[in-house]
């Protein structure tokens, strides 16, 4: 209720990539990620599903680029 009052107040509760963030509300506990197009959308499970396969590839991606 008060976040509609107010608006959210979001920590970062996961980075992804450099691009994509999961925040997470103080105040009601509600999630939110950034998209790859810089907005926010709410996190949900199906999204949560793709930033873990987006954080793996991103890893895979950026060790491999680090020993080549
Ligand atoms: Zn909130």
């Amino acid at each position: 209720m008060l976040c509609s009052v107010f608006g959210h107040r979001y920590r970062v509760s996961k980075e992804v990539t450099p691009h994509v963030t999961e925040y997470k509300c103080e105040v009601c506990q509600c999630e939110t990620t950034t998209n790859p197009n810089g907005r926010l959308d709410v996190l949900t499970p199906e999204l949560k599903e793709i930033n873990r396969v987006l954080a793996d590839f991103y890893r895979k991606r950026h060790s491999l680029r680090t020993v080549a």
